[in-house]
């Protein structure tokens, strides 16, 4: 996705502001692996393959999305249909 949507997008459930880590870009600069994550209630949305993720949690498969978020290093949280991130303590 084009850098200069990021600052377009909001969270789908309470509308708050975005942090966007970047983990992954193609030679035009496009994100193609990244994470939006809510400043408010702290849910995670994943870029992959340049798309953002950011439906609303009962249309989301968290069993796909799982297995990407530990490739990048990250630490989903282990509940079902939870889409936060649990802290990493190493
Ligand atoms: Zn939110």
């Amino acid at each position: 996705m084009k850098k200069s949507l990021v600052h377009k997008l909001c969270c789908p459930i309470d509308k708050s502001e975005l942090d966007l880590q970047i983990f992954k870009q193609d030679e035009q600069g496009e994100i193609t692996d990244g994470l939006f994550t809510c400043t408010h209630c702290k849910r995670y949305y994943p870029i992959i393959y340049g798309l953002p993720i950011m439906t609303p949690d009962e249309y989301r498969e968290k069993s796909l999305e799982a297995p990407i978020l530990q490739h990048w290093g990250l630490n989903p949280s282990p509940a079902e249909q939870t889409f936060l991130l649990e802290k990493n303590n190493s």
